[in-house]
């Protein structure tokens, strides 16, 4: 390729020659490039292939997942992370078999529509399984195209969204759009990457501003992380002949529809549950996206009676062999290590 080509002809010739073999690509139905880009967002490309080859074998289209329980769906999630992907998608399943016969719409306003559908996930579905020319701005591309046009402003800030949208939409604007999106995407994450970009490889190198000013590495402009608020929990491992007591969380809210064992803020609130603790406590702590949790994971038992309230929907008791098929929380399965229990294996 000509170091002169214009953009979408350096992207796409570089695509075709460098794209990794990825299973989503192999037959990319509307359904696999649905999932796969679901799976994709905030998650490395090696975690989502193994969950990625078991959620389309178990729900090979909308319809198989929109006739299962959430808790099935959830399970099969387990260790991905971010469950209201899975609860969005498998109600966007279910708005998929009322609304449109059990049919993907190749009809961007009915694609929008549906649960969980922003204008990333549209862009990237639209483009690539049907053609439609939208762009897919997610953190790849916004920092190739940061550097590309040298943008030095905050890529957070509304003015600079909308700069980089317009910018994307532009680079779109061409009859193969999906294969200049997942180029960006690809470009973003194996050449134009955060640390190290690797210009000398890099099929924009003649295109690119950032490049010939030296500033690709500090590009794009990073923002200080605010603070986050640490939240204390005090968790109990209830366990007997029958297995490991675990509660369900709402489904609405943080880890929604998962299982953990019992947890409230202190030990009166687990009291208040029927559960006192012993002995010392491991300390675990989760970092999410916005809030950290810091447990203290004890040993507990029933006071008398069973174990109820806490805000759980409901309680089980697990099989210490079984529990690689339960959809855990993160801070559920360290607490479990933490405590020797079996350490779940996802499946
Ligand atoms: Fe990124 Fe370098 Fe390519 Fe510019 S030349 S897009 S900084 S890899």
């Amino acid at each position: 390729m000509s170091p002169t080509a214009s953009i979408p002809e350096a992207l796409k010739a570089w695509y075709e020659a460098q794209r990794r073999a990825l299973p989503w690509r192999d037959a990319p139905t509307p359904w696999r490039v649905w999932i796969s880009e679901i799976m994709l967002q905030q998650t490395r490309v090696s975690s989502v292939i193994p969950y990625f080859e078991r959620f389309i074998a178990r729900f090979p289209d909308p319809a198989s997942l929109a006739a299962a329980p959430l808790d099935d769906v959830l399970s099969l999630w387990a260790g991905l992370g971010y469950y209201a992907r899975a609860r969005n998608l498998h109600a966007a399943a279910g708005q998929i078999v009322a609304r449109h016969g059990g049919v993907i719409p190749d009809d961007p306003a009915a694609f929008a529509a549906l649960k969980g559908v922003g204008r990333y996930t549209l862009g990237a579905v639209m483009s690539i399984a049907f053609g439609r020319r939208l762009p897919a701005l997610d953190g790849n591309l916004t920092r190739v195209i940061c550097r590309l046009d040298l943008i030095e402003e905050d890529p957070r800030a509304k003015a600079t969204q909308d700069r980089l949208w317009r910018r994307a939409a532009a680079l779109v604007d061409d009859p193969q759009p999906g294969e200049i999106n997942q180029a960006l995407m690809e470009l973003g994450a194996t050449v134009c990457t955060p640390k190290s970009p690797a210009c000398l490889l890099c099929p924009l190198a003649a295109h690119c501003r950032a490049r010939a000013e030296g500033a690709a590495a500090r590009l794009p402009k990073k923002t200080p992380k605010a603070a986050r608020p640490t939240q204390r929990w005090r968790a109990a491992l209830l366990r007997d002949e029958g297995g490991v007591l675990l509660g369900q969380r709402p489904t609405e809210g943080l880890l929604g529809g998962l299982w953990e064992p019992p947890q409230a803020p202190d030990e009166a609130g687990l009291a208040a549950m029927g559960i006192k603790t012993d002995g010392e406590a491991r300390v675990i702590t989760h970092a999410f996206t916005h809030l950290i949790w810091e447990v203290e994971a004890l040993e507990g038992r029933a006071v008398e009676g069973g174990v109820e309230g806490g805000g759980y929907t409901a309680f089980k008791r697990v099989a210490e062999a079984d529990l690689g098929g339960v959809a855990l929380t993160g801070p559920a399965l360290k607490a479990l290590r933490a405590w020797g229990v079996a350490a779940p294996k996802r499946r």
